[in-house]
């Protein structure tokens, strides 16, 4: 379970609470606040808080005086254009915080983007909690043949028991070491800042993440992506329904020009045109390497 029954009641006790304001409101996300989402076997995504709505990407690239919002259709159109033409700043007026409790080898690969800004809970000062992630059995899967950097067939039958307890049992045996070394009973106990150090990278952390929307929307185009690691992708997921609510407008250009949208190389789209124009291309008279070739057919081959 992602949360304890105190945290819910403290979580419940918060959405109770509400006061007039003259800031935007936006309806699709006010329904998110606090609660938390969760994410793998402990993790959970959670709206602390957020500024702004589409009204507010339309104000700023308009810089207007008032709400800058003209018809909803106006609106709608003006954020296309701005997504299709990477006219990005005004995406950057809106803001998103979240209390995300995510394993520590996810928030290795969520740290490397810089853009925002990142409060992470003290091992040095609290004492972590026995939580560590055990993968679903459809989730513990074998290397990839074909991908140096993923994975493939789900680990079957003996096999997936036996790392299944490997991975189990080094995570209670590491944790059962962290509390004996910090434990001050007839000792003078391990500090928490060095006893953290045995515990293994599937233990779960927990940090505030704030970021504007257009660095979020680039998080979430690497992420939510099939190329990412099932176990931020789950997170980036999670963090797209929301994103959907709360910029409704904004949230459907960015699947329509990012998410489901390719890039092509110059040669890519020169192939495309002769192509179309009737003649046999093939890798070799491409101009494209086999590796580029290959996701070039990826990108035109019917589904
Ligand atoms: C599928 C996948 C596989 C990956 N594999 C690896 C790997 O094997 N090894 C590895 O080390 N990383 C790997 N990464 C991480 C990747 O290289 C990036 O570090 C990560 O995706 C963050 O991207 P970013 O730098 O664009 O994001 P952010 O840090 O959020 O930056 C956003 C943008 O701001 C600009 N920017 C930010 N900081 C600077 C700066 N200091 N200088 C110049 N421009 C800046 C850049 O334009 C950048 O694109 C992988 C990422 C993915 C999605």
């Amino acid at each position: 379970m992602p949360l304890s029954p105190e945290q819910l009641a403290e979580i419940e006790e918060q959405r109770t609470q509400s006061q007039a304001t003259l800031r935007t409101v936006a309806p699709g996300i006010e329904q998110h606040l606090y609660s938390a989402k969760p994410v793998l076997d402990h993790g959970f995504v959670r709206v602390i808080d957020y500024m702004g709505d589409d009204a507010a990407i339309c104000q700023a690239a308009r810089v207007s005086y008032g709400k800058g919002t003209k018809s909803v259709q106006n609106d709608e159109g003006l954020i296309r254009y701005l997504m299709r033409h990477w006219h990005s700043t005004p995406f950057e007026m809106c803001e998103l915080k979240l209390h995300v409790k995510l394993p520590v080898f996810v928030a290795r690969q969520w740290i490397r983007h810089r853009t925002a800004n990142v409060n992470e809970y003290s091992a040095r000062y609290s004492i972590l909690d026995r939580e560590f992630y055990i993968p679903a059995p459809d989730q513990m899967a074998a290397q990839s043949v074909i991908n140096n950097q993923g994975r493939g067939e789900a680990l079957q039958g003996e096999e997936a028991a036996r790392v299944l307890e490997m991975l189990k049992g080094d995570s209670m045996r590491a944790y059962d070491h962290y509390e004996e070394m910090i434990s001050q009973d007839g000792q003078q106990g391990l500090a928490r800042e060095l006893a953290r150090m045995n515990l293994p990278a599937n233990i779960y952390t927990q940090w505030y993440w704030k970021v504007d929307l257009h660095n979020l929307f680039h998080f979430l185009r690497l992420r939510a992506d099939s190329h990412a690691q099932y176990e931020i992708r789950v997170y980036a997921e999670a963090i797209c329904d929301i994103v959907a609510d709360w910029v409704p407008a904004a949230y459907k250009a960015f699947e329509d020009y990012r998410l489901g949208s390719v890039s092509m190389s110059a040669q890519m789209v020169d192939c495309l045109r002769r192509m179309l124009k009737g003649e046999q291309v093939d890798q070799e008279n491409s101009g494209m390497s086999v590796r580029e070739w290959r996701e070039f057919e990826t990108v035109i081959k019917p589904e």
